[in-house]
């Protein structure tokens, strides 16, 4: 079986990994119910029961085919930045005004053209002409070489 990113046809919010969390209004009521229940059930351990505002400005990372935020926590949890907002599920962060590149439509395209979601991946700071560059390595992107692994989207 594929992983579950391979043909979406766009880098995954935290929707694609919750489908329970369809909205941002269902984001957060989901994120505030587990944040209470792991609180409530595991009371010695001291979790952290509510959400808590993270500093604005969090950089929106791409990895594995998800836009996620690298939580200080540990945790890298998924992020949105139709909705400007990741909700860290171990910690209770919730980062908003995220740090998103200005050319971020064209850093998706180039990483949608890979076929598998796993090789869809960009750090702040990468430049395009890199990522173009490592398409071309692999076949990708290139005139007529290729043109059969770009996904539908
Ligand atoms: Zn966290």
């Amino acid at each position: 079986m594929p992983p579950p990113y391979d043909r979406l046809g766009r880098i995954a919010p935290p929707r694609e990994g919750m489908p329970e969390c369809g909205t941002p209004a269902q984001y957060a009521a989901v994120h505030s119910e587990r944040l209470r229940a792991r609180a409530e059930a595991l009371p010695h351990l001291n979790f952290r029961a509510e959400p808590w505002p993270a500093p604005d400005g969090m950089a929106a990372v791409i990895y594995g085919g998800k836009w996620i935020v690298e939580c200080p926590c540990g945790e890298i949890p998924m992020a949105s930045p139709a909705w400007d907002e990741a909700r860290c599920f171990e910690c209770g962060a919730i980062y908003r005004r995220l740090a998103l590149p200005a050319d971020r439509e064209a850093i998706e395209a180039l990483l949608l053209q890979r076929p598998t979601a796993v090789t869809r991946t960009w750090l702040p700071g990468e430049p395009l002409d890199d990522l173009r560059a490592q398409n071309a390595a692999h076949g990708i992107g290139v005139a007529g070489v290729g043109a059969g692994r770009v996904e539908a989207g």
